[in-house]
């Protein structure tokens, strides 16, 4: 079935775009094309696009791509955008409702003026509650599952669920759906950690997050921010494209230091180069290709390997075809 004949069919109300740039979503700004883009008008929208895919279609849902490399030969399937649309939060109670399309840095100044505190380090996270739930996002001992009472979800047949923590495996910066709820894992706890490079395709998405907060004071939590944001600036090359942390720090290590000490700091590939104020940071000096970013991923995990020991974990979500 084409995109054609699925409009025709479903009476989809979003806009699609063929051939879509992911340099444009993505916060490397490299990368191929997915054969399609689909920017749903609501909710309903969503539901009825996922539900009418043909079950083969590989379908990805994308927030703002500040964790995602896509190769240079593109994307075959469907790539979906909760950015700008999915983009409600509110306050039911004492309960921070979000939206999967809200980016995090939203829900920390919402919760903070709400007086409402444990959101702070969600500022510096730039991507979507989507993709912090889908990531376990956290940083500076904050963690998005910390913090989560349940999510709706969305399957492949358009159906929504709640679930709670307990329906997931939930580490450091991996979520997985447990066996008997539709999620592909295994079920024995060994399976609960897999490294991200090699989690199955989700096929179903998170929607919308219910954040149970702690009653706190605005002036701290905006204090708390402000720190935080001062920190980055310091420590990370956010003046250039980069997607935030390569790889997963290892148990009691972390991986920039690990990456420094191989001598890596500064090194380059094509348009893409190791930064050089933090090891575990890859940036795009300015026309990187994808396959740039990928090498310079593989030659820092060969190095630590070679020198360590230790197998590095890619944090980053690499998808696509190669060129
Ligand atoms: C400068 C910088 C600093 C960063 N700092 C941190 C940090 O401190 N801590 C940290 O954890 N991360 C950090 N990151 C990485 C990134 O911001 C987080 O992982 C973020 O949560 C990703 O959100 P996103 O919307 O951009 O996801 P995307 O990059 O769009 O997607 C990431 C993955 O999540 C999946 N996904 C997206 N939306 C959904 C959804 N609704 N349902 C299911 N799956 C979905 C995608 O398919 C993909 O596999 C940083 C990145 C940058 C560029």
């Amino acid at each position: 079935m084409n995109m054609a004949e699925i409009e025709k069919l479903t009476g989809l109300r979003g806009e699609i775009k063929r051939n879509e740039p992911m340099a444009r979503h993505t916060s490397w700004r490299a990368g191929g094309c997915a054969d399609r883009a689909y920017i749903p008008a609501d909710l309903d929208d969503l539901r009825a696009i996922v539900a009418s895919l043909p079950a083969g279609e590989p379908v990805y849902l994308v927030g703002l791509g500040s964790n995602l490399l896509v190769r240079d030969g593109g994307l075959r399937g469907t790539v979906i955008f909760t950015h700008g649309m999915l983009k409600q939060v509110r306050l039911e109670g004492k309960i921070l409702h979000a939206e999967a399309g809200v980016p995090s840095p939203k829900v920390a100044r919402f919760a903070a003026r709400h007086k409402l505190a444990g959101a702070e380090f969600m500022a510096g996270v730039p991507g979507t509650v989507g993709g912090a739930l889908a990531m376990n996002a956290g940083c500076y001992g904050g963690e998005t599952w910390n913090i989560v009472e349940s999510v709706t979800t969305l399957d492949r047949a358009g159906q929504l669920r709640q679930r709670t923590r307990a329906n997931y495996y939930i580490s450091y910066r991996t979520v997985i759906l447990k066996a008997g709820n539709g999620g592909s894992e295994a079920g024995s706890e060994a399976a609960a950690a897999p490294s991200a490079s090699r989690l199955p395709p989700h096929e179903e998405w998170f929607i919308a997050a219910r954040f149970k907060l702690a009653r706190g004071d605005e002036a701290k939590s905006r204090a708390t921010i402000k720190q935080l944001l001062e920190r980055r600036i310091e420590t990370q090359p956010l003046d250039q494209p980069n997607a935030g942390s390569v790889f997963r720090n290892p148990p009691n290590d972390y991986a920039a230091r690990l990456i420094e000490a191989c001598g890596l700091k500064g090194f380059a590939l094509g348009g893409a180069m190791i930064s050089d104020k933090h090891a575990n940071f890859i940036v795009n000096t300015g026309n990187a290709r994808a396959a740039d970013i990928e090498a310079l991923i593989e030659t820092a995990h060969t190095a630590v390997k070679q020198k360590f020991g230790i197998d590095l974990e890619r944090e980053v979500r690499i998808i696509g075809e190669p060129a």
